[in-house]
């Protein structure tokens, strides 16, 4: 894909806004891209439909192509849709929290139980007991039973012959009387889904309120991921998803399609048939995945520098002609803290070294460039525009809408105006020079 996609972006080569038809060619390579990864249809759809909302009519640096523009917009939507960063198992219950897997037959749950409670084991420090409540295949208890064994994890004692509702009453009965944090119940599948399995869980669920429900999927689910997550959250609603077999040549793009279908979190990820092959999901790492290439993830990271690079120049200018308004350091804050401080944006600055010390000493942590920018957002256009305005009627008004004293309003103005000077006077002492150069 990627070759066709940059061949496609090459052409993009104008400057300025984003026009419907350079996004529509993207856009129809992204979408082959998107099918390709086995991204359901409907998801497809859905989602090329986003990014052409966002995508047309963005403006375009000047330093990047608009083709590399709609990547960083297809990728950031991408990213945006499958979810934050890092959704923990919760065991926030009272002992013994309940876990309870689901999934079609050969999808992972027995694998997946022994992984997670091994991590509960050995990480967290928990006391996991495991029951396998599948009655259906040959030797699946004793599958079960063999993990524990290998990973020094309790296993609930098999019973010939009891059905999986018993099972499950009998295995938190015992999770109780042991003194366990957790109990995980790894339940049959069957070959597709169908009313008989949907009951049994439904009735498990009942009897053992699980304060997780995992549905765990094969990566390689391609257009039944919808249907598949939408039936088991629909019956059992679940609380989070487990993509097995990312170790293959899979590119999960199941991942997004059960996540756009449930808006249930993608928990974790199986990349092994190990116990320890397990990972956390990383919606960026996926989203790099599904589009499938390496050479649009260095594009993006391109575009993303060349943004920032783009405001901190245009930035540089304004201050070099002296103007610098609370607007401007709004814009400011937000950039720091984006860099995670003072290195990134005002390294850029010439004569650096003396106001990163004055900075310091004004204590500029990262609450600070919060509560920083939510006074200036309490501030009217026209009073960023003209600090002046702000006399001490405004200043209460202020202070009152950011939650903080007068004190702290005074500050950030004394700041403005220290900052302002200083900008100021190091335009007209070096004319060029470092800012000269970054603006080519
Ligand atoms: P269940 O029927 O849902 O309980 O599925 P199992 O846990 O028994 O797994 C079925 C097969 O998939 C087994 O051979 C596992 O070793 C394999 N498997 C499970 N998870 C992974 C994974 O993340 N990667 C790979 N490569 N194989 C896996
Ligand atoms: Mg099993």
């Amino acid at each position: 894909l990627s070759d066709r996609l940059g061949g496609i972006l090459d052409k993009l080569t104008k400057r300025g806004a984003l026009s419907e038809s350079d996004v529509s060619e993207a856009l129809r390579e992204v979408r082959r891209a998107l099918i390709e990864a086995d991204v359901a249809l409907p998801i497809v759809r859905s989602f090329t439909d986003k990014v052409k909302h966002r995508a047309v009519g963005a403006e375009v640096v000047k330093s990047i192509k608009p083709g590399q523009m709609v990547v960083k917009i297809v990728h950031d939507q991408l990213v945006e849709m499958l979810g934050e960063e890092s959704h923990p198992i919760d065991l926030n219950a009272p002992a013994p929290v309940c876990i309870m897997m689901v999934g079609l037959q050969g999808a992972g749950k027995t694998t997946a139980t022994g992984k997670i409670a091994r991590r509960l084991t050995q990480r967290d420090k928990r006391k996991v007991l495991m029951a396998s409540l599948d009655t259906r295949r040959p030797a699946a208890q004793e599958q079960l039973k063999v993990l524990g064994e290998q990973n020094e994890i309790d296993t609930l004692p098999i019973i010939e012959g009891q059905q999986p509702v018993d099972i499950a009453k009998r295995a938190l009965n015992a999770a109780k009387l042991g003194g366990y944090d957790v109990v995980m119940l790894d339940t049959a599948g069957r070959g597709h889904i169908d009313e008989p399995l949907m009951v049994e869980m439904e009735q498990i669920k009942a009897v053992s309120n699980p304060h997780e429900v995992l549905l765990v999927a094969d990566a390689l689910t391609g257009q039944d991921a919808v249907n598949l997550a939408k039936s088991f959250d629909e019956r059992c609603s679940i609380t989070g998803i487990m993509l097995t077999r990312m170790d293959g040549d899979g590119r999960g793009g199941a991942a997004l399609s059960m996540r756009a279908v449930t808006g249930k979190p993608i928990k974790l990820i199986g990349t092994g048939e190990k116990s320890d092959a397990l990972e956390d999901f990383h919606p960026k790492r996926i989203a790099d995945r599904i589009l499938g290439m390496g050479d649009i993830v260095s594009l993006v990271e391109k575009a993303a520098e060349a943004i920032d690079a783009e405001k901190a120049a245009e930035m540089a200018r304004k201050m070099q002609k002296g103007h610098f308004d609370l607007n401007d350091l709004s814009e400011q804050l937000k950039q720091m803290e984006k860099m995670g401080g003072m290195s990134g944006m005002m390294g850029m600055l010439p004569g650096v070294g003396k106001m990163k010390k004055q900075l310091a000493a004004a204590n500029l942590d990262e609450n600070m460039f919060k509560r920083q920018m939510a006074i200036i957002s309490s501030m009217t256009t026209q009073e960023r525009a003209k600090p002046d305005l702000l006399k001490a009627s405004r200043k209460k008004r202020i202070a009152a809408g950011s939650g903080v004293q007068v004190a702290e309003v005074n500050k950030l103005l004394k700041m403005h105006r220290q900052m302002a000077d200083m900008m100021k006077a190091m335009g007209k002492g070096k004319g060029k020079g470092m800012l000269g150069k970054m603006m080519g």
